[in-house]
């Protein structure tokens, strides 16, 4: 148990003021000397993660804890896994009533979207080195990334909850009301969401317009750059073949192009996938402490 020195004071000074977060079960491991620097880490995590957790949570609601990883449900490894690691930054808070997933950036603040479980739908919660796997319905959860500590302190705080069906929710960006579906506007502030459908279509069109659309725009950059690059070796390889050979000599580029078709129908499927993993506001965004609050009427 923390006896009080000087590390719990100033660790509770680091935490959000707005949240109330159940300290022992957050901090563990705190020592009367100095502060250890993961502990800190994950305080400025919650303090990041504020403007979204005063949204999204019950007036009553208490912080159990918190850690940061890549989220990966088990489908989505087999098509996106390599990338993963660049797109799907996580906090994952659990409270008393529940495990809130909030997609961010590298350095933390949110973005894009949020989803939640509620712990009542909790089927199985199991851990291993960096992985933590939460079962619920049909869906697994892998979230990996996480210390080996962090993972198993998480895991010791799910295991005695109950077990029914259910699954993820999806949380409105703006208002944060949950749902488990996958709408195209929030029924409660009526916001609108990104279309997974129009999403697909722009990708096929060209890799990396889907991702812009979304709001994932480094990486849309880099896909554009990729796909364009390939454009071009095609059609420097199929005009000089074509002047040469005449219209026979096509067939020279006859390969990229099948390629090209793979990349583009690939990134279309995987630009779907990754709109429906949450629900992406209109500016693709979700609140963070770097713009002002503004009342989620
Ligand atoms: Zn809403």
């Amino acid at each position: 148990m923390p006896t009080g020195g000087q590390p719990e004071e100033e660790l509770k000074a680091l935490l959000p003021a707005s949240i109330a977060v159940r300290f022992e079960e957050m901090f563990p491991d705190v020592r009367p000397g100095r502060i250890n620097r993961r502990d800190r880490k994950r305080a400025e995590m919650l303090r990041k993660a504020e403007p979204v957790l005063q949204r999204a949570l019950n007036p009553m609601e208490v912080v159990r804890f918190t850690t940061n990883g890549v989220r990966q449900l088990t489908w989505w490894l087999l098509t996106a896994g390599s990338m993963n690691p660049f797109a799907n930054r996580t906090t994952l808070v659990l409270t008393d009533r529940r495990v809130l997933l909030i997609h961010t950036d590298s350095r933390q603040q949110p973005r894009m979207f949020a989803n939640q479980l509620p712990l009542e739908r909790i089927r199985s919660t199991s851990g291993r080195n960096s992985y933590i796997f939460i079962r619920s319905g049909r869906e697994q959860l892998m979230f990996h990334g996480v210390k080996r500590s962090e993972a198993r302190q998480l895991k010791g705080l799910l295991e005695s909850t109950a077990t029914k069906k259910g699954g993820w929710q999806n949380l409105c960006p703006r208002c944060f009301t949950a749902t488990d579906d996958a709408p195209l506007s929030c029924a409660k502030c009526g916001e609108e969401f990104k279309s997974p459908k129009k999403a697909a279509l722009r990708s096929l069109l060209f890799p990396g317009l889907g991702d812009f659309y979304l709001g994932y725009r480094k990486y849309a950059m880099l896909e554009i750059m990729g796909a364009g690059l390939l454009w071009a070796l095609f059609v420097s390889t199929l005009v000089p073949t074509v002047m040469a050979k005449g219209v026979e000599g096509a067939i020279v580029a006859g390969p990229l192009l099948a390629l090209l078709a793979v990349i583009h129908t690939g990134d279309a499927l995987l630009t779907r996938a990754k709109a429906k993993t949450g629900l992406h506001s209109r500016d693709g965004n979700l609140p963070t402490g770097e713009q002002s609050l503004e009342p989620a009427s």
